[in-house]
């Protein structure tokens, strides 16, 4: 998963890009990119990392220009090197053409064999890497002709925004897997994989790019066009960007996020009830579905567990030692809320079981009385193709236990997920979702080769 960023005509605009990218880092803490264009040159900054440690005043001051576009990096494709850092920014006949890309694209093998046949030569080992070769192998009058030549060709997930011949671009898959808001900045306008990247510029929420748009930004004009046939296309919205991705102040697939995860604890109390003395949340993404939960059964919500700010997202680490290392580091429960009690505790999902089973083991330590674990979506199952970097199913503590036998891997005194109906009934466009990742039906091919690091030499 990632963050993208899109700004144009702005006084500011790296600074607005970095603000961006700092609202956005949920979605990506590997590395941080911003590239300005100030009329005449392309400015780039690339670095692994936070945004706030890649960025500070003076850096950005050298990223001239009334126009940029960031990107924030959490690999689905390709390793974690400094190579693969985005955005892409390349010349190409003197005319510089810079990418940033969130999403997987599921015809990759083909369009890169296809593309090395006729000499097109790789410098990273990312799919996203293909959008710059197919700009600069398509004949480019016409630039809405150019676009839909260029997007017509790859399939998958993609949100994607470019700075291209004095143009911001956005564009959006038809099946509309990843978000991408539109927003407005003075005169000039702004694009950001979450709307929540405009309240901390102090933008306007316009709307989102639909499926299959691609806008074209010039100055203060906006041009949309769409991919033929992409209205009728069936829509395949990211659940899991409802269920654990998106920031819970954002407002993505047309409905704001908090209020989404808050359903879907009202739902999973209604499907799961739990005799407790309190309910609380696993922090920060289970606090929303458990204060749902506690509201429906009208039951006492205690913020048991306190996170350490200072950490970030703990299923990126590399190893599983690190990563129940740091998940100890994070969060830590508080002795005299939970000591002879009985409670309910709510986690967004379960993925491989490290941070439940490592969350329950300290519950115990400081002595809750009894556990009920309650889910707020189904087991996940089956790996995602389209941007969210699940392990390999292997991995997948649900791929291959039972809901008891995680109950008992994780030990609590009981364990219940939501359902996939109780789920989808509290989304608003219910039949535009994909939830591959818990049904294993996917609303696409599956690409050939689904390995990350395929593109690795
Ligand atoms: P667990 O499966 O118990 O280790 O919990 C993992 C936590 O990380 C849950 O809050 C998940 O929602 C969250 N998470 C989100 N995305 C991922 C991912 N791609 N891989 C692993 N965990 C993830």
């Amino acid at each position: 998963m990632c963050g993208i960023v899109g700004i144009s005509h702005h006084k500011e605009a790296s600074k607005m890009a970095f603000l961006g990218l700092y609202a956005l880092q949920h979605r990506g803490e590997e590395a941080a990119g911003i590239v300005s264009y100030d009329g005449r040159e392309m400015h780039v900054i690339k670095k692994d990392g936070l945004a706030v440690d890649n960025f500070d005043e003076s850096n950005i001051s050298r990223l001239k220009g009334h126009m940029a576009i960031a990107h924030t990096r959490y690999s689905t494709t390709g390793g974690s090197h400094t190579k693969n850092i985005q955005p892409i920014l390349v010349n190409h006949r003197k005319k510089p053409i810079a990418v940033a890309h969130n999403g997987n694209l599921i015809n990759t093998d083909e369009l890169y064999a296809r593309l090395e046949d006729e000499g097109s030569i790789f410098q990273t080992s990312m799919d996203s890497e293909i959008f710059v070769h197919l700009l600069a192998k398509t004949p480019n009058g016409d630039m809405a002709q150019w676009l839909t030549k260029v997007f017509s060709q790859v399939k998958g997930a993609y949100s994607v925004v470019l700075l291209l011949e004095e143009c911001l671009i956005g564009a959006r898959d038809p099946q509309g897997f990843r978000p991408l808001c539109l927003g407005k900045l003075g005169d000039g306008y702004i694009l950001a994989s979450e709307s929540c990247a405009f309240d901390l510029m102090k933008a306007e929420f316009v709307r989102e790019i639909a499926p299959g748009e691609i806008v074209i930004i010039k100055g203060n004009k906006l041009e949309s066009i769409y991919l033929p046939g992409s209205k009728s296309a069936a829509k395949a919205f990211c659940v899991f960007e409802n269920v654990y991705f998106a920031r819970p102040d954002s407002r993505i697939f047309d409905d704001n996020i908090y209020q989404v995860r808050k359903r879907l604890g009202a739902q999973l109390a209604k499907e799961h009830p739990a005799k407790a003395d309190f309910v609380m949340g696993i922090p920060d993404s289970g606090n929303y579905a458990a204060l749902g939960y506690a509201q429906e059964l009208n039951m006492p919500f205690e913020l048991g567990i306190v996170r350490n700010h200072y950490i970030g997202r703990t299923f990126i680490q590399p190893t599983q030692f690190l990563r129940e290392f740091r998940v100890r580091v994070k969060l830590n429960p508080i002795r005299d809320v939970i000591k002879g009690k009985k409670v309910v505790i709510i986690e967004d999902s379960i993925v491989r079981g490290t941070t439940s089973r490592s969350r329950i083991e300290e519950l115990r330590e400081v002595g809750a009385k009894e556990i009920h674990m309650r889910i707020s979506c189904p087991p996940i199952k089956s790996p995602c193709f389209y941007g969210i970097d699940f392990p390999s199913s292997g991995e997948l503590i649900a791929h291959n236990k039972t809901v008891q036998e995680i109950a008992d891997f994780i030990k609590v005194d009981s364990l219940g997920f939501l359902s996939l109906d109780g789920m989808m009934s509290v989304m608003k466009d219910k039949s535009s979702f994909c939830s591959a990742c818990f049904t294993g039906k996917y609303p696409t091919a599956i690409p050939k080769n689904t390995d990350k690091l395929k593109l690795e030499s």
